[in-house]
């Protein structure tokens, strides 16, 4: 037992260098991370959204959404041509960020709504903590009545807005560009109007960005969508193992089309028993008023009942409760893959019962940075002198007091350093410095499976049960073999097939 301050020093020095032996190895991004038991073999009917889940797009999207963003806040709104200087930058935004929308301040927000000390962005710089601390009354919590609605959107009151599209990442770096350029100058704005002006959730915004981008990934379909090949090998792998697939996406049928015969070939739709566009999602998961319209051949719309859902066609908008009348379709059988936590799966997981599949991309970087040896040990290191705090803290003489504080302020610069292998303005978006992240809470909420890309399924069987990490609750003693025995594979046939394309 460790009783002074000295004999834990040379404790710390001596033993914490022991990084469980193989742990950085486990994880490889196409690995598919359980929250929940799920057994594919049960899975007959597969399910997925489109952008950003069957179509993967390049980030050379985001530029031209943050220039032609940048261009209407300028053409159309009259804000000063000085923001033209500011020009797109790449990391600086994360999925899941919050913004107070009268502040004009983005910021991280933990599963417990307190906002991470150092992740605070007034324009494109950090607000000191003080500062916040000021700001919020004394406290980094925000209350859950000011949070943006279930969908993320902004209803009468609240005052703080969360950013959970893939889309948004160049809106975020646009209200952070135009802050800081009303700021530096010194210019008097109201950043409420703002927000207002830039949010491209605004009705004008949306349409016409949307409008843009479907035209620029038409026109260059090599350059902005990825891995369509991967997406191709998975749709003949579940279809040729006699499973059903279904599409339902918000997108019109012009698009997907162009696209999917890129990815797929023009033959696309024999994989599909149903596909449905211009769906209006998240509404179609929770409203039944919308009646499925069907698409003639020319793309127009038709004015029959529908009475089935039939292969080969194309249906328009609809509703979930509809879709599970007419195809029977329910529980735990379907599994839907959707980039976007509420409006694709938040529903389905509460209400409806089937199981859900997420889309992450960003867990390619960030399972990267938690394999390097610099992650681990800062890690190992963090968690060690935590634990030796823990215990410190009783001692009351005045060497160990003074040995805890020079800990605590290790334990700080520790906590920036691995933060900034991330993102140097926000971290990870899984975590703050202890916490889960708002975001990552919903995530374990919402989804039952996650995974990079969709292209992760061809590491696994489809009779293949993923098993979650049984993780210790914080009443439970911590049983490590427990912790490295389930929910740690390695991605389970992505070795063989390496060799084989090796070969
Ligand atoms: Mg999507």
């Amino acid at each position: 037992r460790l009783k002074t301050a000295v004999e834990m020093t040379s404790f710390l020095s001596a033993e914490v260098h022991v990084i469980p032996p193989g742990a950085c190895n486990l994880l490889n991004s196409s690995t598919i991370y359980a929250n929940n038991e799920v057994n594919l073999a049960e899975v007959d009917i597969y399910g997925f959204d489109y952008d950003y889940t069957l179509a993967l797009y390049s980030n050379a999207l985001n530029t031209m959404i943050y220039n032609t963003a940048r261009g209407f806040l300028i053409e159309h709104f009259k804000y000063p041509e000085g923001i033209c200087k500011y020009d797109y930058i790449p990391n600086f935004a994360a999925r899941g960020l919050h913004y107070d929308i009268q502040k004009g301040l983005l910021m991280k927000i933990d599963a417990f709504h307190y906002i991470q000390p150092g992740t605070v962005y007034r324009g494109l710089n950090p607000v000191p903590d003080e500062e916040v601390l000021q700001l919020y009354g004394g406290t980094y919590h925000v209350p859950l009545q000011q949070d943006s609605g279930f969908y993320g959107k902004v209803k009468g009151g609240p005052k703080v807005k969360q950013f959970m599209d893939i889309f948004s990442i160049p809106e975020m770096t646009l209200l952070a560009a135009a802050n800081d350029f009303f700021i530096t100058n010194d210019i008097e704005y109201d950043p409420v109007h703002l927000f207002k002006d830039v949010s491209v959730s605004e009705a004008i915004g949306m349409v016409h960005l949307k409008g843009y981008m479907y035209k620029w990934v038409m026109e260059d379909l090599d350059k902005f969508i990825l891995r369509g090949e991967e997406t191709d090998a998975v749709l003949h792998r579940l279809v040729s193992q006699g499973k059903k697939l279904f599409l339902i996406t918000n997108s019109p049928f012009s698009f997907v089309d162009k696209g999917m015969t890129h990815m797929v070939g023009k033959n696309w739709r024999d994989f599909f028993d149903v596909v449905i566009v211009q769906a209006d999602k998240p509404h179609f998961f929770t409203d039944c008023i919308k009646p499925f319209r069907r698409l003639d051949g020319n793309g127009d719309l038709r004015w029959e009942r529908i009475q089935s859902l039939e292969k080969g066609q194309i249906y328009k908008q609809g509703n979930l409760f509809d879709f599970l009348r007419l195809t029977g379709w329910r529980g735990s059988k379907v599994l839907y893959f959707g980039d976007h936590l509420y409006s694709d799966l938040a529903d389905l997981m509460l209400r409806h019962g089937w199981r859900t599949a997420a889309i992450v991309p960003e867990l390619e970087q960030e399972t990267k940075v938690v394999c390097t040896d610099r992650y681990a040990l800062n890690l190992t290191w963090l968690q060690a002198l935590t634990g030796l705090m823990e215990r410190l803290q009783t001692h009351r003489d005045p060497e160990s007091k003074q040995v805890f504080q020079e800990w605590q302020s290790e334990r700080e610069e520790l906590r920036v350093m691995t933060k900034n292998l991330f993102n140097p303005q926000f971290g990870s978006i899984f975590r703050t410095c202890h916490n889960p992240t708002y975001f990552s809470r919903r995530l374990c909420r919402f989804s039952d499976l996650y995974m990079t890309s969709l292209s992760c399924l061809l590491n696994y069987d489809l009779s293949y049960t993923f098993y979650p990490r049984r993780t210790p609750l914080q009443h439970e003693a911590p049983l490590w073999m427990d912790q490295l025995c389930t929910g740690c594979m390695k991605t389970p046939y992505l070795e063989e097939i390496q060799a084989e394309s090796d070969i």
